[in-house]
């Protein structure tokens, strides 16, 4: 996807913080993080929103909460807790339309969220 920001920080032509990268996905820390502890999972595979997954990808959408839970295990936070969450469209607040899992963790984290 040309003009994607998520792929173009995939394909190093945008820098990043990397935290994570394997065949299918990266982990990259969010730009304006809002916890201690914030990182964005992404796929290496450009799907918009959640409305675009499809059959074949639940492996790969199972491997971005298991990083998810690595992530938050290797910081510490596996028994405080920690947030994964998925934005999708307008009124959820997304802005980058890659899928991506934000991982929040590292403050008491608010519910149900604003
Ligand atoms: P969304 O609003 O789509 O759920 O999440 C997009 C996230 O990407 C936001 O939390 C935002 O701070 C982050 N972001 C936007 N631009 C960049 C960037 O250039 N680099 C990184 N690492 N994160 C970004
Ligand atoms: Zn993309």
């Amino acid at each position: 996807m040309a003009d994607c920001l998520f792929c173009k920080i995939i394909a190093g032509e945008i820098p990043g913080k990397f935290v994570h990268q394997d065949d299918e996905l990266i982990a990259i820390e969010d730009i304006n993080p809002q916890a201690p502890l914030h990182a964005l999972i992404i796929p290496r595979k450009h799907i918009a929103t959640l409305n675009d997954l499809k059959p074949e990808d639940d492996a790969l959408v199972g491997s971005m909460f298991r990083r998810a839970a690595a992530l938050a295990k290797q910081h510490g936070y596996e028994h405080r807790g920690y947030r994964a969450v998925f934005n999708t469209n307008r009124e959820a607040g997304q802005s980058v339309f890659h899928i991506h899992l934000h991982l929040l963790a590292g403050r008491g984290l608010a519910w149900p969220p604003g």
